[in-house]
């Protein structure tokens, strides 16, 4: 009697963890129907943050890109891309048309985490120091001319808003970072004080996004490209716009009718996103949370639904509450399957795309990262199935984002005998290295857009694109060129 008892126990476990799961998956639902929802979601939103400042959670920042490199770039740059847990520095050797990119150097620096949280002037000395270490390893290949000041293009994956092409204050830390002291100042007079401090010659002539970076390198190759999306950390999307409908736009038109927007997607929001209990609990005790109020206001929850900071930790949360409530890592939930953040997406990227019979990549993450030892095949199953939840549900949100952008930009569909091809230059660690993640993500788009207008639509990985996109814009707003009249 005591076996069958304690059997029924079991089943009844499992039945209460099935039943946790059975109501994730409902609510994570992204049938096609609900995508197109946040695709015109998507659109409206982006017409009302171009209308007037502060029209929209979708802040639409004018990115005073309004050339975009055209291939005449001559001479050595400088690229500094700070956005993640690393950050790069870079040197190109830009020989005009018939030259292209002719040489590039790099270097990565991982930056100490207690950097990301501590003041300004550390984490801009740090920088400013790789800088000037960098510098000095110039060589005779490729060195500045003598007598002339270094250019520096500036890639800050932060939401800034731009008060000119180098000059921006920061409206807001995202994933890893926050320096409450640097929020409201001009991040490229930060720099510039550090380059200042360290004796080194050398001027900011371009701070831009990643999108926006990405989109310059992406056309700098192809001139069909018309937007850039980043899935990595983070997320977001730059796109080329119609100078002339962007109503909240003051300056003069500039000469190419056009200028690159940076969407900030990451704070879009919509009743039509499948949020659960655990994007509501994740944003509360994120870095950078939303507002406490009645229904709380999430900040940057398509960021936290869709981006590789969020997605191993949404699950956890996932697991811990089935630990929690239906036992199901035992009588004892694990200490670490309670620490936030400890599952990182790149694990949960391995446990996803593990094709072990016996599905040993997930045991191996369950016992050395959350901490439970033995489990059974079928409890690995139920766990591959839960990352295949969220990590389709971020890839399909990713998809009816930028099916916003196309129906914005009039690419949704064909007109009449026209056969327009659009390239979307994509970049991201989650989009690069999460196979199952960017299929979904390329497959879901398809879908939408249905097969004869995907067949014009083309997404192309643009590999680290963002750095010499940042360096191309520098040259193409070096101070040593004449101003353009407008
Ligand atoms: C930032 C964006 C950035 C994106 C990708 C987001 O958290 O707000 O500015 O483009 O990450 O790096
Ligand atoms: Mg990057």
């Amino acid at each position: 009697a005591l076996v069958v008892r304690h059997r029924m126990k079991n089943s009844s476990k499992w039945a209460k963890a099935m039943a946790i799961i059975k109501d994730l998956d409902d609510k994570c639902a992204t049938p096609l129907g609900k995508l197109r929802q946040v695709a015109d979601a998507m659109t409206v939103e982006m017409h009302a943050g171009l209308a007037s400042e502060g029209g929209s959670k979708l802040k639409m920042i004018i990115s005073y890109v309004d050339k975009i490199p055209t291939g005449d770039e001559k001479g050595l740059f400088y690229a500094l891309d700070l956005g993640g847990t690393n950050f790069r520095v870079l040197r190109v050797k830009l020989g005009g048309k018939e030259g292209g990119v002719m040489q590039q150097e790099f270097e990565e620096v991982s930056i100490p985490p207690e950097l990301m949280v501590g003041s300004p002037e550390q984490l801009f000395d740090y920088i400013a120091e790789a800088l000037a270490k960098f510098v000095a390893t110039e060589s005779e290949g490729l060195h500045a001319e003598p007598d002339k000041q270094r250019e520096l293009g500036f890639t800050f994956s932060f939401p800034v808003k731009q008060t000119s092409i180098a000059s921006g204050t920061l409206i807001r830390w995202t994933k890893g970072f926050k320096i409450d002291d640097a929020v409201g100042k001009d991040v490229v007079a930060e720099l510039t004080k550090a380059i200042k401090k360290k004796g080194l010659d050398m001027r900011v002539t371009a701070l831009v996004n990643d999108t926006v970076g990405t989109l310059a390198g992406g056309r700098y190759y192809h001139p069909d490209v018309i937007a850039a999306v980043i899935l990595g950390t983070g997320t977001n999307a730059a796109y080329v716009e119609r100078a002339s409908a962007i109503p909240k736009w003051h300056g003069p038109l500039p000469k190419s009718g056009e200028m690159v927007i940076n969407m900030e997607w990451g704070n879009f929001r919509s009743s039509h996103l499948p949020t659960t209990e655990y994007d509501v609990a994740l944003d509360q005790e994120s870095l950078n949370p939303g507002e406490q109020i009645k229904n709380h206001v999430l900040l940057q929850i398509y960021e936290k639904m869709i981006s590789g900071m969020y997605l191993g930790e949404i699950v956890r949360r996932v697991l811990c509450r089935m630990a929690e409530e239906a036992g199901f890592f035992g009588d004892v939930v694990p200490e670490q399957l309670k620490t936030p953040f400890i599952l990182r997406t790149p694990d949960m990227s391995a446990m996803h795309h593990d094709a072990s019979p016996d599905l040993k990549v997930v045991g191996t993450v369950l016992k050395d990262v959350l901490g439970v030892p033995n489990t059974s095949l079928k409890v690995r199953k139920v766990i591959v199935d839960i990352c295949d939840i969220i990590a389709s549900r971020g890839a399909c949100l990713s998809a009816a984002g930028i099916l916003g952008i196309l129906k914005k930009l009039g690419r949704d569909s064909l007109k009449q005998g026209e056969k327009q091809k659009s390239v979307i230059a994509l970049d991201g660690g989650l989009f690069e290295h999460y196979s199952k993640f960017r299929e979904c993500m390329e497959d879901t788009l398809k879908e939408l857009l249905g097969d004869e207008v995907a067949g014009t639509i083309v997404i192309e990985h643009s590999n680290d694109g963002s750095g010499i996109g940042a360096a191309l814009l520098a040259a193409s707003h070096s101070h040593y060129l004449e101003e353009e009249e407008y």
